[in-house]
């Protein structure tokens, strides 16, 4: 280690360091260790090579994943001959791990293109690849990805990357790993890039406002509305069986009297009603008794409508965002016959900003279910306490995503110039929305550490995705053929121009 000898602060941090353990030569590192060699690339780059030979170049070692999967995603490595691929990493001690840890059968897995490790024995023969395993005996298996060992391939000794690297947060990314636009943006000044985010913000907005209003010209503002807050129910993962499920609304609203009723339905047409009891859980199993007793007369109606249950995500929810749970709340907007003249209201109020979130809160706040109040899932036990159905961080992004562009539309449809621009005004102002991963990783690649306050707006945080949608996605790990760098520095706005 190249601490200078005497360093007081080199002595502060060894006691809570795992560096001397790493001294024995056959000392194996903790798999984040692992991770950190690899995101920092402290390797012998020009001599990798997979377990069959194959010389490996890591043109980017990928950005680590937050949201369970592979560990590293959007790499770029050329293996042999072979032309270059993108693609998912997954770092383990061991190669067994790649069955062991139960990839080889996680759909999740089908896009990783390097399994590193840190010793190659004992590498798996994967059943599928195995020739001789009948057809009808081999499980549906991702095929093994070619290996890399790093043992004999660190560019220092493993105590000395302990030290340097295992107190690294795995999330933040080294500046070499930044993007091109990164350089760029820093100089700009802090008026000059929320001048930028809010520009793209804008586009962001009216791109949603524009969807809603050609799908209000296909249906009508309200279906609009209604398929927009499915659609924002169902998260990332869930947004399509969502908006699937609401684009058959006037079908399945018809005659579904009360937020029960209309429960059920939605349970049933979606494919999420369990077609079992829990044998468990003696509330859950008289709820869903009842929801049976309701769907099954309405079953036949509404078969052209069904839903398979393998239309859903669920690798990775949190309970509370479950779609059982998101289909329940909709049920009592649904019910409540006022609910879209309350928005309205909500958007025509006059009120101070801070009231703005707390007021729409109450609006799409369900005072209480028989059931999800206090149900997690239909397996968990009765809650103590009874759960609100929604959070306040999920209002921002309903108000974000669904009311401020709907009510935006239709104000400037019907010509009502000052009532749109106070919704704009109030997107402008609205305060930071949660992180979301996307956010996070754009976050660090694009700003870096220093300019996180640029992000204290919900509108901000709208802008700095928009740029990923427009800019990184149609790029890669390494920035290739992105304009966006070029454009920024072209770009130049009168200084301490501010809205
Ligand atoms: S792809 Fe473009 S916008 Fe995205 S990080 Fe790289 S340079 Fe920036």
């Amino acid at each position: 280690m190249f601490a200078p000898a005497g360093n007081f602060y080199a002595t502060w941090r060894a006691p809570f360091t795992v560096a001397p353990v790493l001294r024995d030569e056959n000392a194996v590192p903790a798999e984040r260790l692992l991770q950190a060699i690899w995101k920092h690339q402290r390797l012998k780059r020009d001599r990798l090579e997979t377990a069959d030979g194959k010389t490996v170049r890591v043109l980017h070692p990928g950005f680590v994943s937050v949201e369970g999967g592979p560990d590293f995603c959007g790499a770029m490595v050329q293996i042999g001959g072979d032309a270059v691929r993108a693609g998912d990493v997954e770092i383990d001690l061991r190669s067994a791990g790649w069955r062991a840890h139960g990839h080889d059968r996680n759909p999740n897995f089908a896009n990783v293109i390097l399994h590193v490790v840190w010793d190659e024995a004992g590498v798996p023969v994967s059943a599928g690849q195995n020739p001789k395993a009948p057809d009808r005996l081999k499980p549906r298996q991702q095929p093994l990805p070619p290996t890399l060992s790093l043992k004999d391939r660190l560019d220092a000794p493993l105590a000395e990357l302990g030290l340097a690297l295992e107190n690294e947060p795995l999330r933040s990314l080294p500046e070499n790993l930044r993007g091109k636009c990164s350089a760029p943006l820093r100089e700009l000044s802090e008026s000059q890039l929320a001048e930028l985010l809010r520009a793209a913000a804008q586009v962001r907005f009216a791109g949603k406002a524009g969807a809603m209003l050609a799908r209000a010209r296909n249906s009508s503002w309200e279906q609009a509305l209604w398929e927009n807050l499915f659609r924002a129910l169902g998260y990332k993962h869930n947004a399509w069986p969502m908006q699937n499920l609401a684009e058959t609304r006037p079908r399945w609203e018809r005659g579904g009297d009360s937020a029960f009723q209309l429960q059920a339905r939605l349970l049933g047409t979606s494919g999420l009603l369990p077609d079992e009891l829990t044998r468990a859980q003696k509330g859950s199993d008289t709820f869903l008794r009842r929801a049976w007793d309701a769907w099954w007369r309405d079953r036949d109606e509404f078969a052209d409508c069904l839903l398979p249950r393998s239309a859903w995500r669920f690798y990775g929810l949190r309970p509370a965002n479950h779609p059982q749970r998101r289909l329940a709340l909709a049920s009592h907007w649904l019910a409540d016959r006022s609910f879209i003249s309350q928005l309205e209201a909500w958007g025509a109020a006059v009120m101070p900003d801070k009231k703005l979130l707390p007021a729409l809160l109450e609006v799409f706040q369900v005072e209480r279910d028989e059931f999800w109040s206090w149900h997690w899932t239909f397996k968990s036990a009765r809650l103590p306490n009874p759960q609100p159905l929604l959070g306040a961080a999920r209002v921002t992004d309903l108000a974000i995503n669904v009311v401020l562009p709907w009510l935006w539309v239709r104000a400037r449809e019907g010509g009502n110039e000052q009532f749109r621009s106070e919704v704009e005004r109030r997107f402008f102002a609205w305060p930071a929305a949660a992180d979301n991963s996307v956010l996070k990783l754009a976050r660090q690649r694009l700003l870096g550490a220093g300019k996180t306050r640029a992000l204290r707006t919900a509108a901000a945080q709208q802008g700095l995705m928009q740029v990923v949608r427009d800019f990184c996605v149609h790029s890669n790990a390494v920035c290739d053929h992105c304009r966006f760098p070029e454009l920024v520095r072209g770009w130049s706005i009168p200084e301490g121009r501010s809205h």
